[in-house]
């Protein structure tokens, strides 16, 4: 694609990352096919190809208004288009560019301004955000019905192995999942404790810094990953095998990283570092399989494997972010389920970051169609890989949605 950037912004480090961006897209169009909300609406701009040449009118030059914003902040950044498209086109950089510029430009209107300042004070900080759950779910019996149901119920934290190994990881506890499931990373400390590897948590790491990133306070964001790689270092100096991710949404933000701090000479090297060494569970628990099927095989001496059925929701930062396909899905089948197929299995579940509280309508819609295709194949359990979609896929189906780590240590238990 041709650019000619606007004297504002072609010799910035975002204009150049944008124009070498723009340049790889050849406007063919495979990616709408695969793209949720161009599905949903049938609208070009609401589709990749419309909103990359939306961000290309606006680098130029051309005026900025609401109609840019709406159709950027309707965009999932699910990703669906960059696992689609031939040319590589690294849709998601350019899309965090697009929306900076629009929120510099033309701000937002008061309402939607506190609600975003609202949520970057209470989600990324995991005590206010844990009183906040307390105190809601303390008074869910005196709540109006509706919004009863959108307090999730009360669920306690388990038991973390005490036992020491030679091999040791470290764990982000990140900033909702601990009083949302408290179970998914005892379950992983429990998981890989039988694997012969201690799973500890840095004290002073928090939000990834996805939250913010994402909601145009990048700054702010860029300081929570500061923290995290400062309070990272030394465990990794120590000789930490690697940083483990339980949370996609959390992983695929601290791979980037060396990416996002690359212009930062205090701490690109370390975030390259940090970067390196963050891997997805999944990722671990692939290169222990062997390990993993043995203990399986001890566990089922003497009964029959079970054979449960299982729906599996691979979420978008999973699959087109961190780009795992198929590696969860294998060991669930190994650990002997039965994996019910999902059609469309490409498409975002609605959750996505803040959508499902900014963008309600949309979210819902992509849920509803979510939850249908995960129960087409009648399973008894929804298994997913992001605290995130666990949270808005338990909220639109009474079958039990639960974190895969965790199913995989109720069988070894
Ligand atoms: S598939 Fe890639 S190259 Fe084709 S229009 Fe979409 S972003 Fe551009
Ligand atoms: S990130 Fe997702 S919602 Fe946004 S344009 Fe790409 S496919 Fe569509």
């Amino acid at each position: 694609m041709q650019t000619n950037l606007a004297n504002f912004i072609k010799d910035t480090p975002e204009g150049l990352e944008a124009d070498s961006i723009l340049r790889t897209c050849v406007h063919c169009g495979f990616c709408l096919a695969t793209c949720p909300t161009y599905q949903l609406l049938g609208d070009e701009l609401d589709s990749p190809r419309g909103r990359i040449y939306l961000i290309k009118q606006m680098l130029e030059g051309a005026p900025v208004t609401a109609k840019t914003q709406l159709h950027l902040d309707r965009c999932l950044t699910c990703r669906a288009c960059e696992s689609t498209c031939p040319s590589g086109v690294k849709y998601g950089h350019l899309v965090d560019i697009g929306r900076a510029i629009v929120e510099k430009k033309i701000g937002r209107k008061p309402m939607q301004a506190l609600q975003r300042f609202g949520i970057r004070r209470v989600l990324p900080q995991s005590t206010i955000f844990g009183s906040l759950l307390k105190l809601g779910q303390t008074l869910r019996p005196l709540l109006p019905g509706q919004i009863q149901g959108a307090v999730p119920p009360v669920k306690q934290q388990t038991a973390w192995p005490a036992s020491q190994h030679a091999r040791t990881m470290l764990v982000l506890d990140g900033c909702v999942q601990p009083s949302l499931e408290p179970n998914i990373n005892g379950a992983t400390a429990r998981l890989l404790d039988k694997l012969g590897i201690n799973l500890v948590r840095a004290e002073k790491a928090g939000c990834c810094g996805a939250v913010s990133y994402h909601l145009n306070a990048q700054d702010e964001g860029l300081d929570y990953m500061r923290r995290n790689i400062d309070a990272w270092l030394p465990y990794l100096d120590q000789g930490a095998e690697a940083i483990v991710m339980t949370a996609s949404g959390c992983g695929v933000t601290v791979k980037e990283y060396g990416y996002l701090l690359r212009n930062d000479p205090m701490y690109a090297e370390k975030a390259e570092r940090i970067s390196a060494a963050t891997k997805d569970i999944s990722e671990i628990i692939l290169v222990e399989k062997d390990c993993l099927a043995d203990l399986l095989n001890a566990k089922n001496t003497g009964r029959k494997t079970p054979k449960e059925k299982i729906a599996f929701h691979s979420p978008c930062t999973l699959q087109h972010g961190q780009k795992i396909t198929g590696v969860i899905e294998a060991l669930l089948t190994a650990a002997g389920f039965e994996l019910t197929p999902t059609p469309e299995k490409h498409l975002c579940c609605g959750s996505a970051g803040t959508y499902s509280i900014l963008q309600k309508e949309l979210s819902q819609q992509l849920l509803k169609n979510k939850v249908n295709a995960l129960e087409s194949g009648e399973p008894k359990i929804i298994a997913t890989a992001n605290i995130g979609c666990l949270m808005h896929l338990q909220s639109g189906t009474q079958t039990p949605v639960k974190h895969w780590v965790e199913i995989v240590d109720e069988l070894l238990a």
